[in-house]
């Protein structure tokens, strides 16, 4: 029923709705340096990236990364050409590194065989699946494909007074419809942009501010006054406790580092400390770090050892760690590290 509401949705209806949406957004469309970027070089290596960083990081800690990258960076050209060590510093620290790797696939290929032409093609590229291809192909090629992220989930609930659950693969597909039906009737890349914005700025998760809605007009919640029930939360998150121990080999100034294998459970191919599973969290006593990855709740302490290492790995100097280190919990635990076994040092 409620589906029948969204696909009925009249023509002049969604005509009205795209009219606002593009008014309202206009002034934030540079407001962004991938915005600016874009607008300056309609390079899709640009939007490609920042596409890439804002998976799972948050705007502000993207930013300043995404204004390094981009100036060391400035094309797929240059991405493919650069190596692991090059490549690095410039990633350390957004966590979830693997998709890193797969953009440098995915700039080699295009390196070789040139930009996508379609939303189609791009889902051919390494890395890049429904969610980016869309958002890709609608901004970089003005293909009228809708975007379907939370965001777009939580406004489309309200504006349809859905009280359920919509984060599953049923709506997914209703939404997507939905917003490929009013990118249609304007710039693609624009109108979606424009619902992902309104999600984040105005029709906030809690307290929306329904007054400065540019589609209020078309809103079923603001008329029934049941913003707050659509859409019904998703079940928290289960997390699996994890306790970690990792293992600092040091030799004089150096410390030593394995890469992780593709198969290992966390942080696939990412260069760190030797860490293995333990059955007993560490004592309060002890000192150890917090971090979430995934599903996993990981509490991790360090042990320090002055024998000689197992199997393969690199030894890196005290200062050149930082640059090494990229993902988050390494980072964590190598700053506690330092307060504690380098301090006295
Ligand atoms: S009127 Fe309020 S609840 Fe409805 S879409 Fe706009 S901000 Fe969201």
């Amino acid at each position: 029923m409620l589906s029948q509401n969204i696909e009925g949705f009249s023509t002049s209806s969604l005509n009205q709705m795209a009219d606002a949406l593009q008014s309202w957004y206009s002034p934030y469309r540079w407001s962004h340096p991938w915005r600016v970027l874009w607008g300056q070089t309609r390079s899709p290596w640009c939007v490609w990236v920042s596409e890439v960083m804002l998976q799972q990081t948050v705007i502000a800690a993207v930013i300043p990364k995404y204004i390094a990258f981009m100036k060391r960076f400035p094309s797929a050209q240059d991405f493919a050409e650069a190596n692991e060590e090059t490549i690095r510093p410039y990633v350390s620290g957004l966590g979830y590194y693997r998709r890193f790797a797969l953009l440098h696939k995915g700039a080699l290929q295009v390196a070789q065989e040139g930009y996508p032409q379609s939303r189609a093609m791009w889902q051919d590229v390494a890395g890049v699946g429904p969610y980016t291809s869309a958002a890709l192909a609608s901004i970089t090629l003005g293909e009228a494909v809708g975007v379907v992220d939370g965001n777009v989930e939580r406004v489309l609930a309200r504006i349809f007074n859905i009280q359920e659950i919509v984060a599953t693969p049923q709506w997914k597909s209703i939404f997507f419809s939905f917003m490929s039906r009013l990118t249609k009737l304007g710039d693609p890349g624009d109108l979606n942009q424009s619902v992902m914005e309104l999600g984040q700025t105005i029709c906030r998760i809690s307290s929306p501010h329904c007054s400065e809605c540019p589609i209020s007009n078309f809103c079923l919640a603001n008329k029934n006054q049941t913003q707050s029930q659509c859409p019904k939360p998703k079940a928290p998150k289960e997390f699996l406790k994890l306790s970690l121990l990792a293992t600092l080999h040091t030799d004089g100034d150096k410390v030593f580092l394995i890469k992780r294998s593709e198969d290992s459970l966390l942080l696939k191919g990412t260069i760190g400390f030797p860490i293995k599973e333990i059955q007993k969290k560490p004592l309060r006593s002890q000192h150890f770090v917090k971090h979430n990855i995934t599903k996993y709740k990981i509490t991790a302490t360090f042990t320090h050892s002055l024998e000689a290492p197992q199997g393969e790995g690199i030894w890196v100097k005290r200062k050149n760690m930082e640059s090494f280190l990229l993902s988050s919990l390494d980072q964590k635990i190598w700053r506690l590290a330092q307060k504690n076994i380098f301090a006295e040092h």
